[in-house]
């Protein structure tokens, strides 16, 4: 469910986790000393009798509803503890607001929303007041960042029109290539951007194979990668009233290029993935919508005939926006597709309330498959059946 894949400047991101880390050992010491079973396969609880009992979820499931809501409760608290280390708010500020405000929005059960929303506008608070100006020096990744966290901060309830003046002068300096990677308007998405160094964490322009610090090769993000980065950055402009090199509708009219879309045995599996769930979180607005899936024929199976391997691969975080998208394509907790990919986070939640690796020193990937598995194991609030109809009109010209 990224809002911000935060890509932040690469040497001072090293430097935060090294600085977060020993808040985290202790952190997990801590929790280790709560007694909690370690490891993943954790006996569960005898069923408390609140929110629907002991009755199983349906016939031959493990849990129940109190179960599942419990794993809820837990999920976000734990989502809100990490987001309250200075270090893990300065990098990922924008995308924990992004979350809670979602959350906050999208789910049915009322306290869920009632705790989400108070986390976020607790933290967006603070958001507000360590950025109250955007950097003379900004470059294109810290506008996007302060647009970003403007937007979250905007929408629960904390605008700020001068710090969105700022924001709207600076990326109006920018173009496309700057903030996109590649400009819709003239090119498809393109193959020859290159990921960040491995070795050294530094950015290379468009066209490097090989890493201008230290030499190395470099590995290419594929055209999915790129363009659905691009399509959460247009999207968020779009949202926010400042144009971020492109229009929401001139980024999405690529997504026919994409297509067919390559299963689990191509190198681009997983881009492939994150660029279709992003196709339906900017066209529901992360939850809020039904997406007919007759619109989208060909995303919708791609997800069905793949959302076992995400199960396969132990990939919590790729299960959640699987099963996000795939219920706003129509799939209910009567489906089994949905049914095997709740049991699975179910057992898999780890002591913390987190899901994923809890080895994992870049807090994103501790947080975010958590994210992903409290919005997977929620009910959705839905406020339409499709997505509202200027994203209808963009949807159907794909089409012609
Ligand atoms: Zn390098």
């Amino acid at each position: 469910m990224a809002f911000n894949i935060a890509r932040a400047p690469a040497a001072s991101l090293l430097l935060r986790w090294l600085a977060s880390l020993c808040l985290f050992a202790s952190t997990a010491a801590a929790q280790q000393a709560g007694g909690r079973v370690s490891g993943a396969h954790a006996p569960r609880p005898a069923a408390s009798p609140e929110a629907g009992g002991a009755r199983p979820l349906w016939p031959g499931s493990r849990f129940n509803a109190a179960d599942r809501a419990r794993a809820v409760r837990r999920g976000l608290d734990f989502i809100y503890r990490t987001s309250l280390s200075p270090s893990n708010f300065e990098t990922y500020g924008s995308d924990y607001l992004w979350c809670f405000y979602t959350i906050g929005e999208s789910v049915s059960d009322p306290s869920v929303r009632r705790t989400a929303r108070r986390m976020g506008v607790e933290r967006a608070r603070h958001w507000r007041r360590t950025h109250p100006s955007l950097p003379d020096d900004a470059d294109a990744g810290t506008v996007i960042d302060y647009a970003f966290g403007g937007e979250a901060a905007e929408s629960l309830g904390l605008p700020d029109p001068r710090l969105k003046r700022q924001v709207r002068r600076a990326a109006s300096a920018l173009g496309a290539r700057d903030l996109l990677l590649f400009d819709p308007r003239a090119e498809p998405p393109p193959a020859d951007v290159p990921a960040e160094c491995e070795f050294d964490r530094s950015s290379n322009p468009r066209g490097s194979s090989r890493c201008r610090r230290c030499g190395r090769e470099l590995r290419m993000r594929t055209p999915q990668d790129v363009w659905y980065d691009a399509l959460i950055t247009a999207y968020v402009g779009e949202r926010y009233g400042v144009k971020l090199g492109a229009g929401y509708g001139e980024v999405l009219a690529w997504l026919p290029a994409l297509r067919p879309h390559r299963g689990v045995e191509s190198p681009e599996f997983y881009d492939t993935v994150y660029a279709i769930t992003h196709v339906v979180y900017t066209l529901n607005d992360y939850g809020q919508r039904r997406v007919p899936a007759s619109l989208l024929p060909e995303e919708f199976a791609f997800l069905r005939a793949n959302l076992r391997a995400a199960i396969e691969q132990g990939d919590a975080d790729m299960l959640g926006e699987f099963m996000d998208s795939l219920r706003a394509l129509g799939l209910t907790d009567r489906d089994p597709e949905i049914r095997e990919g709740m049991e699975y986070l179910l057992v898999h939640q780890n002591p913390d309330g987190s899901w994923g690796d809890p080895g994992e020193r870049d807090i994103y990937l501790r947080y975010h498959p958590t994210w992903n598995a409290v919005a997977a194991l929620s009910n959705y609030a839905w406020r339409g059946d499709a997505p509202r109809a200027t994203k209808l009109r963009l949807l159907r010209a794909l089409k012609e």
